[in-house]
């Protein structure tokens, strides 16, 4: 029996962006009734493992212009222009707005905001809480939404489909994890705010939870994915676990070295050379697997990696800039970077692909909003540059709520029969997977094949031909998600069926990101093929989109809103 509750909107995902969006509308009308429907309890969410910082102009050393044009060019010319205005003139705002809710941004002697180097950025711009950002600023928004009774959450409830009628949203359907109960929770908009997808790859920075999840709910009801290709690797993870070591490191004055001891990107002339450190992500992780093949990665206990040296900074610096990164190192690897070289290696981090949404962050489907990571703008184009990310949780996360509240005050409720009956055909569904035996595939053993596949064929380099490769073996994992072997048919807390409906998910996004990646004949930002080393702007200055058939995904395009900033040759 499937429980039915109503409400004005409902958003996914308690992060960063969901939160946001939250306090948004509950702050616009007070009458409105928001549900924030979360697969983890709001402060596990991956947000709160943020390190290095979020960026916004900060005072008269910088401008919106450059703020504006560092992004533009970390996109590798692929991002919205109309959009990235839009962020970087909300930036400032939100991060105030966020100290006003209680986030401790660290200060200078004088007690201004201090702010540090991040890569890609000309201009000191990443505002910072030591090297514990996402922490604190989950911990305010969650603090913050405390105080609104209009917002109702719904905790470790995983959402399995959207409710739809007439094309439109008008809710979800959601497994109660604790009590394996089915519940439709409706309202006339949705915001997804589910974050990335990280976890379709073996090596990454992500949390378990970063499944993709939200990215496959849109997918399946028709709305496209965009720019799926464009993934982000990030320079400097832990080897063994994939456990970030923040970009701040570089940004506070971190050299990265070879088992020569050389400074070696300093050597790079296709752009790292000249900023060294503080290059974009794409460049510098391209630059380590390079001095890898050339034979200059230090090869020990840690496997291949290279070394992040952090020795002369002094204790007091990285005591004051860096004690997590301090703490992460002993416990993880058991080096002091107060004395001893960080091993590093490039990992993936972040998906710049997403969800298709515009400035107000609305996708094709009426009703159906999405902010944060889940989502593609497009500020990030081929490449985010870092701290951009927690910004746009705050700017997007707000203009959703906004947006979603004002669409929901013209919508109708939707016939409850109708999307209660959805919901319960979802849940017999889901039901039926229980301890069921479709087939002998293991849940296991397909991500593992998932996650090799797409290391293999969409990694740092890529080529058609393991490119092609991959979309042809994704097709094939996807098909064989369908026969799973679940032992467990338990209701309470069942976590295999849940983990056998994020794989389903995964395998989805994972196959529209080989599809895309296949298609894109060039390299730009994060893509980058060795058969096709140059950026094409004549054939690829587009947005790919990615829509669901039985098939595999059939792929389209879409413009990308230039402005006026010319697309020119990216150098650092
Ligand atoms: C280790 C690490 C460090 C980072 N550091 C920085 C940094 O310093 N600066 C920066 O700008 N960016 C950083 N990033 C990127 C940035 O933190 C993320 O992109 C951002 O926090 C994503 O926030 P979000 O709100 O979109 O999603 P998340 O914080 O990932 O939250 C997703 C939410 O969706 C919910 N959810 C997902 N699926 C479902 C479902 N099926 N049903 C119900 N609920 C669901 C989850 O429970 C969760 O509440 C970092 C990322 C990582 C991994």
């Amino acid at each position: 029996m499937v429980q039915v509750s109503r409400h004005d909107i409902v958003i996914v995902g308690g992060g960063g962006a969901g939160l946001r969006a939250a306090i948004a509308a509950a702050e616009a009308n007070p009458k409105a009734s928001i549900a924030l429907v979360s697969k983890v309890y709001p402060m596990r969410s991956h947000t709160v493992s943020a390190e290095g910082g979020a960026a916004a102009v900060a005072r008269d050393d910088d401008n919106f212009e450059l703020h504006g044009f560092d992004t533009v060019k970390g996109s590798d010319f692929l991002g919205d222009q109309n959009v990235i205005e839009y962020f970087v003139e909300q930036a400032p705002k939100e991060l105030a707005l966020l100290e006003n809710w209680g986030c401790p941004w660290s200060r200078n002697e004088d007690g201004t905001v201090s702010t540090r180097a991040f890569g890609g950025m000309t201009i000191k711009r990443t505002w910072f809480a030591t090297d514990k950002v996402g922490f604190h600023m989950l911990h305010s928004l969650f603090q913050q939404s405390m105080r609104y009774e209009n917002i109702v959450r719904y905790d470790e409830f995983f959402v399995t489909k959207l409710l739809t009628e007439d094309g439109a949203c008008k809710g979800v359907a959601a497994l109660e994890i604790r009590t394996g109960d089915y519940h439709a929770i409706l309202g006339r908009a949705v915001i997804l705010a589910t974050g990335g997808a990280g976890k379709v790859f073996p090596f990454t920075t992500n949390g378990a939870i970063k499944t993709g999840d939200g990215m496959a709910l849109a997918y399946r009801e028709g709305v496209g994915l965009k720019d799926m290709e464009f993934v982000q690797y990030h320079p400097t993870g832990l080897p063994g676990t994939g456990i970030l070591i923040t970009e701040a490191s570089r940004g506070e004055g971190g050299y990265l070295r070879n088992k020569d001891g050389d400074r070696f990107l300093v050597d790079y002339d296709y752009g790292v050379g000249k900023k060294a450190e503080l290059g974009p992500r794409d460049m510098i992780s391209r630059a380590i697997i390079q001095e890898f093949e050339a034979g200059r990665g230090i090869d020990d206990e840690h496997g291949l990696h290279a070394a992040l040296d952090l020795t002369h900074l002094g204790e007091a610096h990285i005591m004051a800039k860096l004690p997590f990164v301090r703490e992460l190192a002993r416990t993880y690897v058991g080096v002091d970077p107060v004395h001893e070289h960080i091993p590093i290696r490039p990992v993936v981090h972040y998906m710049m692909g997403g969800v298709d949404t515009n400035i107000r962050a609305e996708t094709d489907m009426p009703g159906l909003y999405a902010a944060g990571e889940v989502a593609c703008g497009s500020i990030n184009g081929a490449n985010r540059l870092g701290s951009n990310s927690l910004t746009e949780c705050l700017v997007f996360g707000n203009s959703a709520g906004v947006h979603s509240l004002d669409y929901a005050s013209g919508a109708d409720e939707g016939n409850e029969a109708s999307l209660r009956g959805q919901a319960e055909e979802e849940a017999a569904r889901v039901d039926s997977l229980r301890g069921s035996k479709r087939g002998d595939e293991k849940i296991a053993d397909l991500r593992v094949e998932m996650n090799r596949v797409m290391e293999e064929g969409c990694g740092v380099y890529r080529e058609q031909e393991t490119m092609k490769i991959a979309e042809k073996e994704m097709h094939e994992i996807r098909k064989r998600a369908s026969c799973l072997h679940l032992q467990d048919s338990s209701k309470v807390f069942n976590t295999e069926l849940v983990a056998a409906l994020e794989l389903m998910n995964m395998v989805e996004v994972a196959e529209t990101l080989a599809v895309s990646a296949a298609h894109r004949k060039e390299s730009r930002g994060a893509h980058t093929c060795r058969d096709f080393p140059h950026r094409d702007d004549q054939t690829y200055l587009y947005h790919t989109l990615a829509y669901r058939t039985d098939d595999g995904p059939r792929l389209d395009r879409k413009e990308v809103a230039l402005g006026h900033w010319e697309p020119q040759e990216r150098k650092y």
